[in-house]
């Protein structure tokens, strides 16, 4: 056992703030530095801590779904992050999607009200080497530490890019050709839909496709997340690929015309006033002047005004199933943890998640206790067995989803699978929180 005083979680992104949390839940003493005012990654802008770089949508909210099923473990599981998202979420059909200015002040509220938390606003440029360390800094690390973190596991880095979809000032749209709905006219019709007839999606493609692009730095080698793929290369793969991805129109039937239309550009809702949309799916790397030339072809986007543009930035994360254990301590170190996207997750719950999971462990590891990750039934654990499973090789991130989950017993029809996936895994997460983690303790 060690003589831990106080932990330290680097980074005050989603996953630091959730692996501070579960700490200091259990009570300990936890120190969360985060370098922001101070320095600010190229995607990160408010000075709040836990702030969602893009999307303001944490996806699916359906335990059907497997993101909604993360969130649903983590919610039982007494995430902060998924507390405060519940508390500022604003409509968006079945995903939960927040207020994200709300969203991070509650969280940081909450965290320093929190007895046995101290935040530390400075940049970390080295592994503390003494103390237990969680690392959660996420996919734009700052340099310094990005290199001490390289020092320590041995092995190289791995990059490619994310992408950022623009946003759009709602007095800036045109209604005469924009209506509101959701697709299959499923609930309160929380998005606006910008219909295309085959030409003038045709047009809008030849533009697209023809688009300058922000020329990439020659150090970093480009493989895009293909949950993930800009705008303009999903365009390239095919003429018709934005209209089965998305810019796919099917559910949706224009209340001018009566019909489907050609292609729909969808624009979900930003923040609780509804004066921001984004474009949905509509991540890019076109310079700025040609976002706007080519996205004002959209019928109804003739006028907008781009409160953001949209950008690619890089990605940073460590081989994992190379480097860490179940427990998500380092091999060669147990007492240093990784949480968040830096260890190959993909997305915000995602990488709350393996926050919460972090947290959790290294409670444990201070009091001597064996940690057993939960289950690889439950969603949590699907996750945990991705990162930490057997392939170095091909690595790479990934969000949650059913193909990571053992297959069911016997034959399911496919349109049940969810409802099965997910009973399952909540039946053996209540388990595990019994069994390992104590009631009361998960
Ligand atoms: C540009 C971009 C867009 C993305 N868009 C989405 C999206 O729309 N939806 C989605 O689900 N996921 C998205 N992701 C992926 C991912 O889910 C988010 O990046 C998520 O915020 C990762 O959580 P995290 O806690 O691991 O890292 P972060 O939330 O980035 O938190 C890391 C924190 O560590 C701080 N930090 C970094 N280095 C240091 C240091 N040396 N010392 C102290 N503090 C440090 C940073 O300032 C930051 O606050 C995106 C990623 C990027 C890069």
């Amino acid at each position: 056992m060690t003589e831990q005083k106080s932990i330290i979680v680097i980074g005050g992104g989603l996953a630091g703030c959730e692996a501070a949390w579960q700490l200091a839940k259990r009570g300990e003493t936890v120190t969360l530095c985060e370098m922001k005012p101070e320095r600010f990654s190229p995607a990160h802008k408010s000075e709040y801590l836990a702030e969602l770089v893009c999307s303001n949508s944490l996806r699916s909210n359906i335990l059907e779904n497997a993101v909604g099923l993360l969130k649903e473990e983590m919610r039982l599981m007494g995430s902060l992050i998924i507390e405060a998202a519940d508390a500022t979420a604003v409509p968006a059909g079945k995903a939960l999607a927040v207020d994200r200015t709300d969203f991070s002040r509650t969280i940081e509220s909450k965290l320093l009200s929190r007895k046995g938390v101290e935040i530390v606003r400075k940049e970390i440029p080295a592994i503390p080497t003494e103390e237990v360390v969680i690392i959660a800094t996420g996919p734009l690390t700052s340099d310094a530490l990005a290199q001490s973190i390289a020092k320590v596991t041995g092995s190289n880095y791995l990059y490619f890019y994310d992408a950022i979809a623009p946003i759009i000032e709602k007095e800036s749209l045109n209604y005469e050709s924009i209506f509101r709905a959701s697709r299959y006219a499923d609930g309160a019709g929380d998005y606006l839909n910008c219909p295309l007839e085959k030409d003038e999606y045709e047009r809008f493609w030849n533009a697209l496709t023809e688009g300058k692009c922000v020329p990439l730095e020659t150090f970093e080698d480009i493989k895009c997340f293909e949950g993930c793929l800009p705008i303009e290369v999903i365009a390239g793969r095919g003429i018709n690929t934005l209209c089965f991805g998305p810019m796919k129109p099917v559910g949706l039937v224009n209340p001018k015309t009566g019909k489907q239309p050609y292609a729909v550009v969808q624009l979900r809702q930003e923040n609780r006033e509804q004066t921001l949309f984004n474009m949905v799916g509509f991540q890019t790397k076109l310079t700025w002047p040609e976002q706007q030339r080519i996205f004002r072809m959209i019928p109804g986007l003739e006028q907008a005004e781009f409160a953001r543009y949209g950008s690619m930035h890089r990605n940073t994360f460590i081989n994992s199933p190379l480097l860490l254990k179940e427990t998500l301590q380092l091999q060669t170190r147990d007492n240093l943890f990784f949480a968040g996207q830096i260890t190959g997750v993909e997305g915000y719950v995602e990488s709350a998640a393996m926050g919460l999971i972090a947290g959790i462990s290294a409670c444990r590891y201070v009091h001597g206790e064996k940690m057993a990750p939960p289950p690889g039934t439950t969603a949590l654990g699907a996750l945990v067995n991705h990162i930490t499973g057997k392939d170095g090789k091909n690595f790479q991130p990934m969000n949650v989803n059913f193909g990571l989950f053992p297959p069911l017993p016997g034959r399911v029809p496919k349109k049940n699978r969810g409802e099965h996936y997910a009973r399952r895994a909540l039946n053996d997460l209540k388990k595990w929180q019994e069994e390992v983690c104590g009631i009361g303790q998960a």
